[in-house]
């Protein structure tokens, strides 16, 4: 750029910035003289961009030179102005500030010099700059590290922002970040791909079913060694409960839950599934059926109200009993029955005898409670009557 024939205010003074990027300090690497001049930049809400860089074995003594992002002249994309397809600006008006960095190849380090210390315009704000907000080193170490560890990103944010006052960087670098280091993980793999390596190098049983023709994975079984130890020691009883909107493939996830003698629960299996047709259960409790001990197999297994699910423990565990989640079936009455009620006072008090009846131990106790049910609703509700007893 030729700084002749920069126009320079007259009050140059608060524009002058030289005093800040004189240093007698030699750095080791370019990178580390650009990562130093970048943040004195920064401090004084100035953003700093590489002009150009000398490879290292261009020249003997190799060099970058530094200027303010408003360096240069905008010129307009000749093709669009044609086409009036858009009307684009920029913030660029020729501003001369330069620095130089150039290799000291006799004590093999870099030392700065300024070009031209001054700027042609004022500081900005750099809220929401993309260049003043991007990461540096250390922070996108810090966002891995933080990421890696399931932090969420606004709490990433304002570790970085505590870390280094001053800092510019937006939630969306964060999102950025982490995209890119999610897509360098997966290494073109698919996300299915990659969890199969990372379950089967931690020494997880896995089993996989592929379509018939072609390579597509149908289902997905896999288990913790420690998970298979505790369904060994703990077999009685097991919840078994899908989840959705787990994965972009929309793949349903069975996840098979313990329970200790102590009544804490743990992960036994999980099992990413393409449908929930009575064949793929059955592939599932089947792959379930054979980390287990065969002398010892479930004795109560808690399911919804999914009939091919239930249909495929008849015929895998035709021994164990079958019983319904309480969650499930209170979520349901209230979904389907609360509309059927003219008064919200009868909903709330049918609600609580429910409860009464499905708090009973014994079978005496449940046709006391039934009967109860029975007197009650049957004449006055015969809706509400009627679907808990068909259902
Ligand atoms: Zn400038």
């Amino acid at each position: 750029m030729e700084l002749d024939n920069v126009e320079i205010p007259s009050s140059m003074s608060e524009y002058d910035v030289t005093s800040f990027f004189q240093t007698n300090v030699l750095f080791t690497s370019k990178e580390d003289l650009i990562e130093w001049t970048c943040k004195v930049g920064r401090s004084l809400c100035y953003v700093i961009t590489i002009l150009s860089s000398d490879k290292v074995t261009a020249r003997p003594r190799p060099r970058v030179l530094l200027g303010c992002d408003r360096a240069g002249q905008f010129r307009e994309n000749l093709k669009q102005v044609r086409q009036n397809k858009r009307k684009s600006s920029s913030k660029k008006c020729g501003c001369p500030f330069q620095v130089r960095g150039q290799k000291d190849t006799l004590v093999d380090e870099w030392r700065v010099e300024v070009v031209c210390g001054m700027h042609n315009h004022e500081s900005g704000h750099l809220e929401a700059h993309s260049y003043a907000g991007r990461l540096d080193k250390n922070e996108e170490k810090m966002v891995e590290n933080m990421y890696a560890t399931g932090v969420k990103p606004r709490k990433i944010l304002s570790s970085i922002k505590k870390n280094s006052p001053g800092n510019t960087t937006t939630i969306r670098t964060i999102y950025n970040h982490r995209a890119m280091v999610y897509k360098q993980e997966l290494g073109g793999r698919s996300p299915i791909q990659f969890l199969f390596q990372c379950v089967t190098n931690a020494g997880y049983v896995c089993y996989t079913r592929v379509k018939a023709h072609g390579k597509q994975l149908e289902s997905l079984f896999f288990a913790n060694p420690m998970s298979i130890r505790l369904c060994r020691m703990f077999p009685s009883v097991f919840q078994l409960d899908c989840t959705y909107k787990t994965n972009r493939y929309r793949m349903p996830l069975l996840s098979i839950v313990g329970v200790t003698s102590t009544s804490q629960s743990f992960f036994g299996a999980f099992v990413f599934m393409s449908d929930e047709t009575e064949y793929s259960y059955r592939w599932a409790l089947d792959c379930f059926k054979s980390i287990l001990d065969s002398c010892s197999l479930p004795l109560v297994l808690i399911t919804d109200r999914e009939l091919a699910l239930m249909n495929a423990i008849k015929i895998i565990f035709p021994h164990s009993k079958n019983l319904l989640c309480q969650v499930h079936i209170h979520r349901n009455i209230l979904a389907h029955c609360r509309k059927l009620f003219t008064k919200g006072v009868d909903c709330d008090i049918f609600l609580g005898k429910w409860q009464m009846l499905m708090n009973a131990t014994t079978e005496v106790q449940l046709n006391i409670e039934f009967n109860q049910l029975l007197i009650g609703y049957a004449e006055k509700y015969p809706k509400v009557f009627s679907y808990v007893v068909s259902t």
